[in-house]
């Protein structure tokens, strides 16, 4: 399938938005079209708002454009669009997409809208059946457009592992973080005081971490998702890397299967984007590593271009059932790639 959807980035300048149009570089869907950010940006060339960050270059096209403001007539202005990813801050974010859903999908990474009862929190190959709350959300809102809403970067990766691990009665899932930098955006953390240190404490992560995948892994009964039956715990830290999470997760299970059980079971999740060959989507989503000290965010994010959550150490535990580290990579996978994979399956089911 191929088709030239023209796109709208809201926060283009940040830290995902940047991740946005290096990914959506000569992508088979969806071609840039707008770029919008804040009155500090508003009305300046795209290469003087933004301060790059990315390992590629900045393409010169994208460079030139003109950055426009976050408002539907300012964007309309400024280009036809057809879809809008938004990598707005959260708490911008509520009202802005709300705006831009009456006309058109809305794809978001912000948390504004995560949790609206009629609003999708997809993780393709997790609940891609929970995308059936979009007609429902378009007829309740009377909206031609809709909001749909991808994890936090750190719930994604967690929750990719525990899907496989659901067929063992889920019961009770601890997890502790250890998150990169650029998860907290652009210019994010203040250098003094995260060089040699740890900060143990990231505002309303813990929160979403031990909510969002209640939701993604519940069932959708027809009307709304019934959250899935399992309690979590979150600890969330933030270290000294640039980009990737890693989560070491504790996890009680109803059955006890052995480690090559589970093993098997990470090794061989699939889920829609790979059966339907999504353009982002990776071969594998769950990549197990054998080596005692992997993974390792240096050495393991680009794992499948960054799409692939990458589990290690699984082991055996004398209090839970069983132990694991898992590792995302937070601005691809747990940000632009995961929502343009999303934005990739709505496409394939008629709904974008
Ligand atoms: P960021 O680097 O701080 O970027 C924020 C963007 O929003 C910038 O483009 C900024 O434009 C724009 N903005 C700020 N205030 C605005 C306003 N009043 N009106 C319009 N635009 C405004 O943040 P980020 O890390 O890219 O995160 C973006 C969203 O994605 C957040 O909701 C975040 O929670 C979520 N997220 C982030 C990650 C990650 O790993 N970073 C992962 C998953 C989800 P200016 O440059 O003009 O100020």
């Amino acid at each position: 399938m191929s088709s030239n959807r023209k796109v709208a980035i809201l926060g283009a300048t940040g830290a995902v938005g940047q991740r946005f149009i290096q990914l959506l570089q000569g992508h088979p869907y969806f071609k840039i079209e707008v770029l919008a950010a804040s009155e500090r940006s508003a009305g300046k060339k795209y290469k003087e708002a933004c301060s790059w960050t990315m390992e590629s270059n900045l393409p010169r096209e994208i460079a030139e454009m003109h950055v426009a403001h976050t408002d539907v007539e300012s964007v309309e202005k400024a280009g036809n669009i057809d879809i809008v990813f938004s990598a707005l801050p959260g708490d911008l974010a509520g009202p802005v997409e709300t705006e831009f859903a009456a006309v058109y999908p809305v794809f978001s990474k912000a948390s504004a809208h995560r949790m609206d009862s009629d609003v999708p929190l997809i993780i393709p190959e997790v609940n891609p059946d929970h995308v059936a709350l979009i007609p429902i959300q378009k007829k309740a809102r009377g909206w031609n457009g809709f909001i749909s809403t991808d994890p936090n970067c750190s719930t994604i990766q967690l929750a990719m592992t525990l899907k496989p691990l659901m067929k063992f009665g889920l019961r009770q899932v601890i997890v502790s973080t250890m998150q990169a930098l650029s998860g907290a955006g652009y210019p994010g953390v203040a250098s003094l005081d995260i060089i040699d240190n740890v900060v143990p404490f990231i505002s309303k992560e813990e929160e979403k971490l031990e909510c969002e995948p209640l939701k993604i892994l519940g069932t959708f009964d027809g009307n709304f998702v019934r959250n899935a039956n399992f309690v979590l715990s979150a600890s969330c830290n933030r270290v000294n890397v640039k980009d990737g999470h890693l989560e070491s997760v504790f996890v009680k299970l109803g059955e006890n299967p052995s480690v090559d059980e589970i093993e098997e079971a990470f090794r061989k999740f699939k889920g829609e984007p790979q059966k339907l060959k999504l353009p982002s989507a990776p071969e594998n989503p769950i990549v197990v590593r054998k080596e005692p000290n992997r993974p390792q965010p240096r050495i393991d994010r680009q794992e499948g271009k960054g799409m692939s959550v990458v589990v290690g150490r699984i082991r055996n535990d004398s209090i839970m059932t069983l132990k694991y580290m898992c590792l995302g990579h937070n601005t691809i996978r747990g940000a632009a790639g995961g929502g343009i994979l999303s934005a990739e399956l709505m496409i394939a089911k008629g709904l974008a």
